[in-house]
């Protein structure tokens, strides 16, 4: 993923700049069913973690604010048709470690395995270096959690919806 920092804050809350709105979806949201947003935010009041925001008047989650609980409240409340309520909340993505991660440059950190809910970043021992983390993307449910308490901003999500600046 693109690092959002390489976007300015106005262009990312307006889509202004001739730059496309990034966007997380919350997890049950398709693209074409976010077409049926109003933008009314009932999603933003509901969400336990108050990590959703309206972004361009639509909701985008923000995992430096916090995790996902895949709890399902901003399905629902939302009035629209935005959501699939049809299967249990979850995302279409989950996420990557990237070569920022200290553990790659020989500091020794285990922060993101710590705060995975469903264990899925083991570490790997090696011989003459800190160990490895090991993501088991099968296990990974996309929440979120370890990527604010990466120190080295390390993890991201991917992929992420990309809309036409001047949709
Ligand atoms: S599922 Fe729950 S925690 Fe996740 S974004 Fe929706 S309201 Fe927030
Ligand atoms: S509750 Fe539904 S319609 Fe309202 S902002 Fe959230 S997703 Fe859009
Ligand atoms: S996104 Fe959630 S489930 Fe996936 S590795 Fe991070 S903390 Fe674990």
């Amino acid at each position: 993923m693109a690092a959002l920092g390489s976007i300015s804050r106005r262009s990312f809350l307006t889509g202004r700049d001739d730059q496309p709105v990034r966007r997380l979806l919350p997890p049950g949201v398709a693209e074409d069913g976010l077409a049926a947003c109003t933008g009314c935010g009932s999603c933003v009041d509901a969400c336990p973690t108050a990590i959703i925001a309206l972004v361009a008047g639509k909701p985008s989650l923000d995992f430096l604010a916090g995790e996902c609980l895949l709890c399902g409240d901003c399905a629902t409340v939302c009035p629209e048709p935005v959501f699939d309520r049809a299967v249990p909340p979850a995302f279409a993505h989950v996420v990557a470690i990237s070569d920022a991660c200290l553990a790659r440059n020989g500091v020794s950190c285990m922060s993101c395995r710590d705060a995975c809910p469903p264990m899925a970043i083991a570490f790997k021992p090696r011989i003459g270096g800190p160990f490895l983390p090991q993501l088991d993307e099968a296990a990974c449910t996309g929440c979120g959690a370890c990527i604010a308490p990466c120190p080295a901003q390390a993890i991201a999500v991917t992929p992420i919806s990309m809309e036409p600046a001047h949709a």
